[in-house]
């Protein structure tokens, strides 16, 4: 399964090229063509050039004849070209061009057996006389004279004529490049979104067995004779118990957080709420693990107006969020700060640590469901790369605006902007 991929990429692709190909090798025929029906309508002008001459030098000498060969006979022995003016020939020339539909300008010249022009067009260059097609006017006469005709293929016209055949192969041919290429990309990224979710999976799992198997040791300790009787341990034990439901928990509502966005029914229930009032609460419930972590916290809320419209729940998570991944992916010593600043376009809220940081490819990708940055060993932190995806949508809701800045190593800066109602 993993080998038909490229080998389908690699089919297309020499089905692109062997595609082009033939189309390069058909217009190619076809100029082809186009040049042979071109030598083929000068020849045939060519002809009837003679043709007409022969009939205009019989009509001038008013002859009857008994029958074809005897008035063969007297052409072959008695035309000449001389017997015409220049203006005579040119005017034969191009009206036989034009019935074989040959617009382009020519010369002419009509030269004796010794290579000397009798009649030539002012034009004519003796140069070219190689490059002239060329016919004898009268084959069997016994001086015979040869008529050149310099005339140029006009390749603009081929090429006007198979334009609208050019044009579509490109179009198509560009057509099918691109639907070829977004469909390797579609593909490309449900690959990585399956990898994705498998990785989340596994996180999942892990997340939640560890509570789990906490638990059930807390109840086997609990269930034992020594410890069945001392409240001190069944305090301890219960209590342990009540953390890990605890996390499980927020891992659960973390998941359904997540879910909720991808059905798109985030029902926000509006209304107006003194952020800083939000931002202290959650700050509160945060310094247990920020003291665990020898950490400090620093409010620096000095916007005037700090009153918004939003919803209560959604945006203590987001603040949340924020404040969590400070958190997660810290340094010692760790500080964090959050300041608040309001202007015209709303309430600007910054959550700032000197953590980890991110470099540019992660930051682009951070707000990506199921993404998280690989850290290898260095940092394991746990998580379900759901956290910042959430809070995008949430702030999408809101009509409001969230970027981050950060350096690898040294830390990052969310900025949240909250308009004050929506
Ligand atoms: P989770 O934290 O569960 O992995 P998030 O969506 O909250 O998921 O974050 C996505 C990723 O963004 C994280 O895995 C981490 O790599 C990166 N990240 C988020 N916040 C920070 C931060 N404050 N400092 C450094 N990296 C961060």
């Amino acid at each position: 399964m993993k080998k038909i991929f490229p080998l389908i990429v690699v089919l297309i692709t020499l089905s692109v090229v062997g595609i082009l190909f033939i189309q390069m090798s058909w217009i190619n025929n076809a100029i082809k063509l186009k040049h042979e029906e071109f030598l083929r309508e000068v020849d045939q002008a060519m002809k009837n050039t003679t043709e007409e001459l022969q009939g205009a030098f019989l009509q001038k000498e008013n002859a009857i004849f008994p029958n074809l060969q005897s008035k063969q006979y007297f052409i072959d022995n008695n035309f000449t070209i001389q017997y015409f003016t220049k203006d005579d020939v040119a005017l034969i020339i191009n009206n036989e061009l034009r019935a074989n539909k040959i617009k382009q300008p020519y010369e002419f010249s009509v030269n004796n057996i010794f290579g000397n022009p009798v009649i030539s067009s002012e034009g004519f260059n003796v140069q070219e006389q190689n490059n002239s097609f060329h016919t004898l006017l009268v084959p069997k006469a016994m001086n015979p004279e040869t008529l050149y005709l310099y005339i140029k293929e006009d390749k603009s016209t081929v090429l006007r004529q198979m334009g609208w055949m050019i044009a579509a192969s490109i179009l198509f041919t560009s057509i099918i490049i691109l639907a070829f290429s977004v469909t390797v990309r579609t593909l490309f990224n449900q690959k990585k979104l399956s990898e994705v979710k498998s990785d989340f999976i596994n996180n999942m799992t892990h997340e939640l067995k560890t509570p789990l198997a906490t638990i059930s040791l807390a109840i086997d300790a609990l269930t034992n004779d020594k410890v069945i009787h001392d409240t001190d341990k069944i305090r301890y034990y219960s209590g342990m118990i009540k953390e890990e439901n605890k996390r499980m928990n927020k891992q659960v509502e973390k998941i359904l957080q997540a879910a909720k966005i991808e059905r798109q029914d985030i029902k926000l229930s509006l209304q107006k709420l003194d952020a800083h009032q939000l931002i202290n609460k959650v700050a509160d419930n945060l310094t247990l693990q920020i003291q665990e972590k020898n950490g400090t916290l620093n409010l620096k809320l000095n916007a005037k107006q700090h009153e918004i419209e939003a919803d209560e729940v959604h945006f203590s998570n987001i603040i949340f969020n924020l404040l969590d991944n400070a958190i997660k992916y810290s340094r010692d010593p760790m500080h964090i700060e959050v300041e608040t600043l309001s202007n015209r376009e709303g309430l600007t809220i910054k959550v700032k640590d000197n953590g980890i940081g991110m470099n540019k490819e992660t930051q682009a990708r951070i707000f990506e469901k199921f993404y998280r940055a690989h850290t290898g060993n260095l940092h394991n932190v746990k998580g379900f790369g759901l956290g910042l995806s959430y809070v995008k949508a949430i702030v999408d809701a809101h009509n409001g605006k969230i970027k981050v800045e950060s350096t690898a190593g040294k830390g990052s800066t969310f900025t949240v902007t909250m308009p004050f109602s929506i």
